[in-house]
């Protein structure tokens, strides 16, 4: 029997509620249940595919090619679980795939409303593709009292009566302010959230209580009382220095046995926690530190880079140092020569990206850690900048570039018009839709004997995740390598360069894919284990 976990948030928004459904789902996990995470997004956009890294954080992309939100980082990063394309959905999707079907005619001449189609669809969602699943938590996005997030609300609250009290519990995240003047936490903001909440006709279970110092007994029960929930689901969520002591905290406060008694599960085994201590020990208390510098765009948030912030750190457990980085961004090296910022660095890294603004200030960080012998690593757009600088100054080709601007010659990355999936063609247009139309999710990628990237992988055919639009140009191969850069992963028909790598260097490899979106503190992913692992060997040379 599948049970639903719904996860809301009230009071204001940034609580982390993303964080704390994983969390969760780690210790249920941690219990020994199959748990399965999935986000409900209220916005109108299909996906956050065509949405600004500005407004929305990182797009998160799954191996079946969706492009969601980045809690489906932190799902994933938590319990390990391939997040799917069947656990994200925004009000867009629904209502574009509801009028698809009012325009095919399937209400046979019915009215389309939002209650009962649109929350239909919501339900429908929810439950589909969970069999198997001990726990399925649902976030919904944004905060109670939202417009957007009405049929959602409603959507949930129709699934307390379709399923039954023993299969849904409804976890509320608010947050408690300390207010100075008063020397109080203040109550009020969260039990005005919960009046919003039981006005639709939910009754939250648990109160989950964001809060920067501990809550006295009285303030409990006063939330206990007012909100109508039991004393010991007032469950305390101190701030904490690392998100992964999280599922620790939560466990101490005794979220998961409160979750499993209002199930009324009684036998439940007590979690296996020994990982997230090992993970927490060595992100606490780190043996040393090696400076990274991150060149790229959207420094100014760093959730638009969020997994690849998370990808490092777990290059630091694996290392049992603290990546200490610095987020620069690459237009500066446009007017400045790059040596002043990164000459002392231990290792450089360009991130993915799109657009033209700063791509040369991003070739001159390549070509000043390849000239140098700084540790580099190049994802996605980072991987194209090194090619372009190679093919620029190693092999002389003269105003190489990439077709995405408008500032080339030769165009060494090129948009790709068609590729292999599996056994099928995709195609896609020039100046086509912009929504969902590139090379994503993951794709097979085969490892050259002898090459670096081989030994960091230890195996012959790797798969990765994708999203990008532009690849290298199969045509100027011969002519890179015959200036020392190696082709050391292809896509299994050989017509994709996937990763490329300078031999003659401590450390320099770039990858099409994004390895971020596949590193977990559990597993740190070995490219950004070796990289830190580079930067390390690095710090000792300075
Ligand atoms: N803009 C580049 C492309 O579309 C790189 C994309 C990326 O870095 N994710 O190919």
């Amino acid at each position: 029997m599948t049970r639903f976990i719904f996860v809301t948030g009230g009071v204001v928004s940034s609580l982390g509620k993303g964080l704390a459904s994983a969390a969760l789902g780690a210790l249920l996990q941690a219990r020994g249940y199959k748990v399965r995470l999935r986000k409900l997004d209220p916005y109108l956009n299909v996906d956050p595919g065509t949405m600004s890294p500005y407004q929305h954080g990182e797009v998160y992309v799954t191996d079946d090619g969706a492009e969601t939100d980045l809690d489906l980082g932190h799902y994933e990063r938590f319990t390990g679980v391939p997040a799917r394309q069947s656990d994200s959905v925004t009000t867009g999707r629904i209502y574009s795939d509801i009028i698809a079907s009012e325009r095919r005619g399937d209400y046979l001449g019915g009215t389309v409303q939002v209650i009962p189609h649109v929350t239909d669809a919501i339900k429908q969602f929810v439950l589909k593709d969970t069999e198997g699943n001990d726990f399925v938590l649902c976030e919904i996005g944004g905060t109670v009292g939202d417009i957007e997030g009405q049929p959602f609300l409603e959507a949930i609250r129709q699934l307390r009566n379709d399923l039954g009290a023993e299969r849904t519990v409804y976890v509320h995240l608010t947050l408690l302010p300390y207010i100075p003047s008063a020397g109080e936490l203040k109550t009020k903001p969260t039990q005005h959230s919960v009046k919003e909440l039981r006005s639709i006709g939910i009754q939250p279970d648990i109160l989950l209580c964001r809060c920067d110092r501990p809550i006295p007994e009285g303030e409990r029960r006063k939330m206990a009382l007012f909100c109508n929930v039991r004393g010991d689901a007032v469950i305390q969520a101190l701030d904490v220095k690392s998100i992964y002591e999280v599922p620790l905290r939560y466990h101490e406060e005794g979220l998961d046995d409160v979750v499993l008694r209002t199930f009324g599960i009684k036998d439940a085994p007590p979690p296996d926690l020994s990982k997230w201590h090992e993970i927490v020990a060595r992100v606490t208390a780190p043996e040393g530190r090696v400076n990274i510098a991150i060149v790229g765009k959207y420094t100014g948030l760093k959730d638009a880079y969020k997994s690849l912030h998370e990808a490092l750190t777990h290059g630091g457990i694996a290392n049992r140092v603290t990546p200490e980085l610095q987020w620069l961004d690459a237009e500066i090296f446009e007017s400045e020569d790059p040596i002043h910022r990164l000459e002392g660095v231990d290792g450089i890294l360009v991130p993915g990206g799109f657009g033209e603004r700063g791509t040369e200030g991003k070739i001159a960080a390549a070509k000043l850690a390849r000239e140098r012998n700084i540790p580099y690593f190049g994802i996605c757009l980072g991987m194209q900048m090194a090619v372009i600088e190679a093919a620029r100054n190693l092999a002389g080709i003269e105003g190489a570039g990439s077709s995405e601007f408008t500032n080339y010659k030769v165009a060494v990355v090129g948009m790709m018009t068609e590729w292999q999936r599996g056994n099928q063609v995709e195609r896609r247009e020039r100046g086509g839709n912009l929504g969902g139309t590139m090379r994503l999710g993951e794709y097979p990628c085969d490892l050259l004997p002898g090459t670096k990237a081989r030994a960091i992988y230890g195996m012959e055919r790797i798969n990765e995740r994708h999203r990008h639009r532009y690849e290298i140009n199969i045509n100027y191969k011969k002519q890179l390598e015959d200036k020392g850069l190696v082709f050391s992963g292809m896509s299994p028909d050989r017509s994709l360069p996937e990763i490329v790598e300078i031999p003659d260097h401590p450390w320099f490899v770039g990858v099409q894919f994004h390895p971020e979106l596949k590193s977990k503190p559990f597993a740190p992913h070995p490219l950004f284990a070796s990289f830190v692992e580079a930067a390390v060997k690095q710090s000792r040379l300075v």
